[in-house]
Formats: structure tokens, sequence, C-alpha cells
């Protein structure tokens, strides 16, 4: 189990699992990930979306993942808790037909509720890096709709197509939304690279994920 490198701003446990951890003890699975934007407040009912939140002590979230970025964020809204869990994949990032981003929406829903963007700890988890993001011209076209693009997130790779740089990509938009990059607790690990750690779909696991989670305490 890894843990962001930032201490959490209340008490909580957080973490990204890896191939060593049993299943057991991870969250209930309830989402349907489908690679979109949609972040719902968490409930005993599975739902269809990519992200959720959660004010409540005890409850335990996550997203599923392998080599799509999980993303983990904790503040204060007054003196409440709240935590949240995303999965962000380019699709996720970027934000299909024009819309924003995951992690524009979960944002949106913080302040929504009165939180300060500035407050929040946020960690991005192991995920595909730019060595082996490789993606179609396409997901560069879409990426630049995003008001954090810049074309340095995107170089050629050896084959000639564009690597992406997902976390940089995120990691810009986290500072556009007016995160603290004191706050980053990220972890810069390549799920591809690091195979023998990490599940990767690219590097062959059609089926098992890890998991990026948090509860409140
Ligand atoms: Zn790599």
């Amino acid at each position: 189990m890894l843990q962001p490198i930032a201490p959490p701003p209340f008490n909580l446990q957080w973490g990204f699992s890896t191939r060593a951890e049993s299943p057991f003890f991870m969250p209930s699975r309830l989402l349907s990930q489908v690679h979109g934007t949609r972040v719902l407040e968490a409930s005993d009912q599975l739902q269809e979306g990519d992200g959720l939140w959660t004010m409540e002590p005890g409850r335990f979230i996550g997203v599923r993942v392998a080599d799509c970025t999980p993303i983990l964020l904790a503040g204060p809204i007054g003196e409440r808790p709240w935590v949240a869990a995303l999965h962000a994949g380019w699709r996720g990032a970027v934000g299909a037909l024009g819309e924003p981003g995951i992690l524009r929406n979960a944002l949106g829903i913080f302040r929504n509720l009165g939180g300060k963007p500035w407050d929040l700890i946020w960690a991005l988890g192991p995920a595909l890096q730019a060595c082996h993001f490789e993606v179609g011209e396409e997901v560069v076209e879409a990426a630049r709709r995003d008001p954090a693009w810049r074309e340095d997130l995107a170089k050629p790779g050896p084959g000639g197509r564009p690597h992406l740089d997902l976390a940089a990509f995120l990691k810009s938009q986290a500072l556009d939304l007016g995160l603290d990059p004191a706050k980053d607790g990220s972890l810069s690990r390549c799920t591809r690279c690091e195979g023998d750690i990490f599940y990767s779909y690219r590097g062959g696991d059609l089926k098992e994920r890890q998991w990026g989670w948090v509860r409140i305490d």
C-alpha cells in the first residue's frame, strides 16, 4: 500500500493499493466506471460514474484503475471533512464533447458545498506516465480544448506518435483550479514501467485493478 506524500488535513485513512494487497481489504465496488466525468455522492448503491465523494465518517470509497490515474482529494468544508476519489484516463481528464474534465467537476462540487480549493490536499496515484502513454493525435486535439493545456504536455515518442504526460496535464488543471502546489501529495510512478508492482492494462492486465481509496476516520 502506498500513501500520498502529503499529510492529510484531518483524520483519515487513504492509499493506493498494489498487486500485493488483497482485494478483501478494499472498498465495496460502488461505481460502474465508464471513462466519463461524472462525480457522485457515495451511497450504498452501485452508480454509473468515475468519481465518488463523501462527508460521512467511516464510509470507505475508492476507484479501480490499471494505467488510468487515481486521484484522491481531502479538504475541509467549514469544520467538516470532505473526501473524493476519482478515476481519470485521458477521456475523463479532457472531458468528452466539450464538457469539463472530471477534476474540474469534482472541484465544482467542493466549491458549491463551500470548500476552498486552496485547502485541499490532492494526490495523483500510480498510472501510465509519459514514458508509456502513446496516444493518437485526436487525443491531443481534444486536450487542447482545456484551458490548462500546454503544448509541452505531449511530445513525439520513439514511434512518431505523441506521448501524453497525463499527470502533468492533471497538475496543470489542478493549479488552474486554484489548488495549492504545496499540498500536492502525488506519486510519480508508472504502472507499465513497474508492472511487477502495479496492474497495467497496457501491460496485459485486462481484468485486475488496483484501488485509490479513502475513508474519513
Ligand atoms: Zn513507463
